[in-house]
């Protein structure tokens, strides 16, 4: 990709309404753009990493032996009444009508459709287990959108819904769910902690979630210094427990000391058990030939959040610092006097098609700007790696490499490997 075609509009200001660094670097970066009140377009920067983001997810819950559907997003009430949860959900949830009046609703969540689809197409414990998920939009008509795409009203979310005859297998499949997470959020390589939870408007008793620690993080979660005891706040003040009182106390856990830190959420995982399918009747034979009732969980991750995340934990003042496995690119060509030099076009040109052919993700700095400009939208957008193709290109032939967390080199272009690989081992 060449930077004169990509679309790519960075922003050299702070834009007023963003509060949060990520949505500032995201909207700078021109990774997105605001359509309306917590509704985002994705530009191709952006894309780039969701998609990233996206696969990872897929992977790892196909290794997990999740199966991928496509549910709808547009849900009739009829289902979401069998539940109660029309009544229960508010205004969050938002409700529409078609030309017949029929009234339908934008899926904030999928418990009921999926439940439905079990209960018509599943008749026997021998079916079992089964995790289906998607990739899908979300929409939630949250009472205060902010921070950009880390609380949208449309967003993107993994959820899948595992069905088990009893309670044990639920176990088991909830366990596997908690591993694939921690696979994912360990891919990406981002900071977590698995936090102890409230179940909130999905019902049901055991959940935790996973949350990327970050200064600005919405929530705030009790964690131990010395194991891997947390839990979010929420569910102290709920007991009425005062919270300043943990600060410094011992771990409940009897080891170590709490500490108060901020978390992101980034995924949830429940056992909601028989909520869902005793109220939709969602039964199979079990081995006795009886109807019982499935036990059910559902495990959501946040994918565009994510996004945002991984830049709350990863930045400084330049502009974004990307983990490698979701970075937008891997390598970034900055150079300098492409349309002046014959040169200086051939070797950038020549390096762009080797590091291509060597399966690199490059994108080239082909533009007119000068090397202060290339390189402030280069730290900007936050590329690992930077090659400079400037004057000492054409004084010895060298290119100069600059890593993103700090880290320079120097060399001719045969070498570069061997460079990338000193720089990936420190
Ligand atoms: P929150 O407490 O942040 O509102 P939630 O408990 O309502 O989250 P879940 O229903 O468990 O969230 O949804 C699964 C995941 O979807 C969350 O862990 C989060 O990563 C993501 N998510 C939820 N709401 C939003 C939102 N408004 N914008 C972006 N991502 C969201
Ligand atoms: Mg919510």
């Amino acid at each position: 990709m060449y930077w004169s075609k990509i679309f790519l509009p960075t922003l050299k200001d702070i834009p007023q309404d963003a509060e949060v660094i990520s949505h500032q670097l995201m909207l700078r970066s021109g990774m997105i753009r605001k359509v309306t009140s917590g509704i985002y377009t994705w530009l191709p920067l952006g894309l780039r990493v969701l998609r990233k983001i996206e696969n990872i997810v897929r992977e790892e819950m196909n290794d997990a032996g999740a199966q991928e559907v496509l549910m709808p997003m547009v849900q009739p009430k009829d289902l979401w009444e069998e539940t109660e949860r029309w009544k229960k959900m508010g205004p969050e949830l938002l409700r529409i009508k078609d030309r017949h009046e029929r009234e339908f609703c934008l899926g904030p969540t999928h418990e009921e459709v999926i439940t439905d689809l079990i209960r018509n197409n599943i008749k026997s414990y021998k079916e079992l287990p089964l995790n289906l998920y998607q990739i899908q939009t979300k929409f939630r008509d949250e009472i205060r959108p902010r921070y950009g795409v880390m609380r949208g009203r449309e967003f993107l979310m993994k959820d899948s819904y595992s069905f088990d005859i009893n309670q044990g297998q639920l176990n088991e499949s909830y366990l596997l769910m908690k591993e694939t997470y921690k696979k994912i959020i360990d891919r990406i390589g981002l900071r977590f902690k698995i936090v102890k939870a409230d179940s909130g408007a999905i019902g049901g008793d055991t959940s935790e979630e996973f949350h990327v620690l970050a200064e600005n993080g919405e929530d705030t979660i009790a964690v131990s210094n010395s194991s891997d005891f947390a839990i979010n706040t929420e569910l102290l003040l709920s007991d009425g427990e005062d919270l300043e009182s943990l600060q410094g106390k011992p771990s409940p856990d009897g080891e170590g000391i709490i500490e108060i830190k901020k978390g992101i959420e980034v995924g949830h995982i429940f056992q909601l058990g028989r909520v869902y399918t005793q109220a939709m009747r969602a039964n199979v034979l079990d081995q006795e030939g009886k109807a019982t009732d499935l036990f059910m969980g559902c495990y959501g991750i946040g994918v565009s959040r994510l996004v945002a995340a991984a830049i709350e934990q990863n930045n400084d003042e330049k502009g974004i610092i990307w983990p490698e496995a979701i970075a937008p690119f891997e390598v970034n060509i900055v150079a300098i006097g492409f349309e002046k030099d014959q040169k200086i076009a051939k070797a950038a040109t020549d390096l762009y098609i080797k590091l291509s052919s060597m399966g690199y993700e490059v994108i080239l700095d082909d533009r007119k700007d000068g090397y202060g400009t290339k390189m402030k939208d280069a730290e900007l957008i936050g590329v690992p790696i930077n090659i400079v193709v400037g004057k000492q290109y054409l004084e010895n032939e060298e290119i100069e490499l600059k890593h993103r967390n700090g880290q320079s080199s120097a060399g001719r272009v045969e070498d570069i490997k061997t460079i990338f690989e000193h720089f990936k081992e420190s």
